[in-house]
């Protein structure tokens, strides 16, 4: 079973958007791999073959001999015959990733922001890196689109940054809007976290379960990833795990509540005692099993990365210790596998799966 969430327009049709997501899940397909895996006739599977080989997203690898009759044409996905651009925007710094259409991050780049940046002064920095990372190739004719996962609240459903955290040009602004007309492509916005856990997804394949992606980065959120999709609530928010409230009696946080995880890792880590910092994240951590029951928790951020021993120590062991007291219950606790560039990544391949299909989350 594929799960189809393409912009159908875009691909010129339903089951053009099916044969892609085939395509970039498994290595090489023959016509009746696609008969089989879709239920399509298989006249309709080669017109839709001609018609993707026509636009250069698939082309033929070959033959494979059965013995009786013809031999089969075995097709493979063009990973460079479409890309698209990731952007994390973080407090302090922009980071770009250029993606090929099998997920593969080409390019990365960050380069720094203004303090307290406008919408005026993201677009130009967006523009600037853009620019400089396919300027000076061909790639910028076979773009597909940008995506762009930043800090919230953040609306993804209408594309507008609510009142961003700490910044404070940022409120109810149309990013994706003014990042369309202003970049000349078509934009992708959601939530920093929730970008980085499509990013996971992907790598992980059919083996990720329920999952979270927590970030430590500025601030501090959580991604997840529910029934075989990425959760975004009701409002399109989810995600602000940092401004759960672990003390009562805690410090006054910029959300305007006392004591939110957020506050109290930040006072931790800001006095230099990372080994505290951590356990108030793990405590964080804990809480959400006991909510949610995941299979994984994901650690990412700059912030974290720095200190990824402490942080993966404390968390690993606060989940055995607290949360995982029956040996069914199992939860695995890694680092990002992409590293710092796990949010602009995976912003990158919501564009690739809003146009050509999500793939297949592929056998291990
Ligand atoms: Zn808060």
């Amino acid at each position: 079973m594929t799960r189809i969430t393409a912009d159908v327009s875009f691909l010129r049709g339903y089951n053009q958007a099916r044969v892609m997501a085939l395509g970039r899940t498994v290595r090489t397909f023959e016509r009746s791999t696609v008969v089989e895996a879709t239920g399509l006739t298989p006249q309709a599977v080669s017109k839709v073959i001609g018609r993707l080989s026509a636009d250069g997203l698939i082309r033929p690898a070959g033959v494979r001999r059965t013995g009786i009759g013809k031999p089969a044409v075995v097709y493979e996905l063009v990973p460079d015959s479409r890309y698209a651009i990731g952007a994390h925007v973080a407090r302090r710094t922009l980071r770009l990733v250029l993606v090929d259409l099998a997920g593969t991050v080409h390019h990365s780049a960050v380069s720094p922001l203004p303090g307290d940046f406008t919408p005026e002064q993201l677009l130009d920095a967006l523009t600037a890196g853009i620019d400089a990372m396919t300027g000076s190739s061909d790639v910028r004719g076979r773009l597909t689109g940008v995506g762009i996962g930043m800090i919230g609240p953040l609306d993804h459903a209408h594309g507008l940054v609510r009142d961003a955290h700490g910044l404070r040009h940022w409120h109810d602004v149309p990013l994706r809007e003014i990042a369309e007309k202003h970049l000349g492509l078509p934009v992708h916005l959601d939530k920093d976290v929730t970008a980085g856990i499509t990013a996971e997804a992907w790598r992980h394949g059919a083996t990720f379960g329920d999952a979270a992606l927590i970030m430590i980065e500025s601030g501090i959120g959580g991604g997840f990833w529910l029934g075989g999709t990425a959760h975004r609530g009701a409002h399109t928010n989810a995600g602000e795990f940092g401004h759960t409230v672990v003390d009562l009696n805690g410090p006054r946080c910029v959300c305007g509540r006392h004591g939110c995880l957020e506050i109290v890792h930040n006072q931790a880590a800001h006095a230099g005692d990372i080994d505290r910092a951590a356990r108030v994240v793990a405590v964080g951590v804990v809480n959400l099993l006991q909510t949610l029951d995941l299979a994984h928790v994901v650690l990412a951020g700059a912030d974290l990365l720095r200190h990824s021993r402490t942080y993966l120590a404390a968390v690993t062991e606060a989940v055995q210790a607290d949360a995982r007291r029956a040996d069914w219950l199992t939860t695995k606790v890694t680092l990002s596998s992409l590293g710092a560039d796990v949010i602009a990544a995976g912003a990158a391949m919501q564009v690739l799966d809003q146009h050509y299909g999500v793939p297949e989350l592929a056998p291990a």
